[in-house]
């Protein structure tokens, strides 16, 4: 089913790579992992809070609390990861996983456009064996800093993790896992990129449409996206502060479809299959992340009981099988949902020391995701119970391509 063309990549970046680790063993004596660089004293490693994420205390309608988002939560961008740290970290596991981790730029995959619009090498790391394509990204707005930790725990965690699950994981998939994005919003710390040359701010979740590409990031994991062809995927985002709209109480966790379940668009793609799949996906998710009291979850709504429903986003274009260029020319698509971690960088609600607590809800999220199509317990839920997770009653829709659509 896959074209052979993806891996080319990975053979070609094979000089790179033994070039890399003997710079590492210079620069590391052995046995010394190096820092992630950027961690304050108070804020210890994404890795090594995969194990206290859930011994925090429960937080359900306290949005002050210490461990929480909050608007005192005394956001300190300086101990986010930069796009140094990230590549420094990708370096790392790639040496030390147990399972194959393979750490590559768009370059060496040999994509035409392979940079971002400030000449940043745009990353990919891929873990497992299986037939399967799964795609995970992260931080596509560069102010929306821990998909890329929550995505490189997975990463540590699918290259060292010899439990059942993770062989399952490993053996039925291979993970396509894009951490940054977005490195050059990333390093402003803006939700956007800026063309080079100009003042000009693209917003890359946008950005993938018949009139779109402004960017060179776009093209370039498009063309990525053409090759892997993946069956299923997740985006990870954050949001400003809310609350549940039937308790008041404050949610950490926001579970989006961005093709409304039931609207205007995604019923009518692929017989309805996205429309059931995605619902089953977070129905699971709800479910699973249920069982821990720290985490409290809704659906992501844009407000006044919009939903939303736009076809430029890049997992929207995922699901409708964009055809750019000619690129997807045998009309590839796949069903993908998004994540939002309350608290963010622009509002100062992220709340520093919730840092391990919302990365945490993220790795779970992403973990029982899997497991559940793995095992084909998500294909087995009821997707009405879509129904169920808290939400606001449906008013309409609000789209790029139509303003707000009301509900029929
Ligand atoms: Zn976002």
């Amino acid at each position: 089913m896959q074209s052979t063309n993806k891996r080319v990549g990975c053979r070609r970046r094979g000089l790179a790579a033994v070039v890399t680790a003997a710079s590492l063993m210079l620069a590391a004596p052995a046995g010394i992992a190096p820092a992630m660089a950027g961690q304050g004293a108070e804020s210890p490693s994404a890795n090594s809070q995969t194990n206290n994420g859930n011994a925090q205390g429960t937080n359900n309608g306290n949005g002050q609390g210490a461990n929480f988002p909050s608007t005192n939560g005394q956001t300190n961008i300086s101990s986010i990861l930069t796009y140094a740290d990230m590549q420094e970290e990708l370096e790392k596991l790639e040496q030390t996983s147990r399972f194959n981790v393979d750490v590559f730029t768009l370059a060496e995959a040999g994509m035409s456009v392979n940079t971002s619009e400030q000449d940043r090498d745009l990353y990919v790391a891929t873990v497992g064996t299986g037939p399967e394509d799964v795609w995970l990204q992260g931080r596509i707005h560069g102010n929306e800093p821990y998909g890329t930790e929550s995505l490189l725990t997975l990463l540590k965690d699918l290259g060292t993790n010899g439990s059942p699950d993770y062989d399952l994981l490993r053996e039925k998939y291979t993970f396509h896992i894009i951490p940054m994005y977005n490195p050059d919003g990333s390093e402003e710390n803006i939700r956007h990129t800026i063309l080079n040359g100009s003042e000009q701010r693209v917003d890359l979740n946008r950005d993938w449409t018949e009139t779109g590409f402004a960017a060179k990031e776009s093209l370039a994991f498009y063309e990525y996206w053409t090759m892997v062809k993946p069956a299923f995927g997740v985006d990870i985002h954050h949001q400003g502060l809310k609350q549940q709209w039937d308790t008041g109480d404050d949610v950490t966790f926001s579970l989006g479809i961005s093709l409304a379940p039931g609207g205007p668009t995604l019923p009518g793609i692929e017989d309805g299959t996205y429309d059931v799949l995605t619902r089953q996906m977070l129905v699971h998710v709800y479910d699973q992340l249920s069982k821990y009291g720290s985490i409290n979850m809704d659906r992501y709504q844009v407000g006044n009981g919009l939903e939303i429903d736009i076809k430029g986003g890049v997992v929207s274009a995922m699901m409708l099988g964009l055809d750019y260029q000619g690129l997807n020319s045998d009309g590839h698509s796949n069903p993908v949902i998004f994540y939002e971690t309350s608290g963010n960088t622009s509002d100062g609600s992220l709340g520093q020391k919730a840092r391990g607590k919302s990365i945490q809800q993220n790795v779970r999220a992403l973990e029982e995701l899997l497991l559940g199509m793995a095992t084909g317990e998500i294909q087995q839920k009821d997707p009405e119970r879509w129904e169920d997770i808290p939400h606001q009653p449906t008013t309409g829709y609000q789209t790029d391509y139509d303003g707000i659509v009301p509900v029929q």
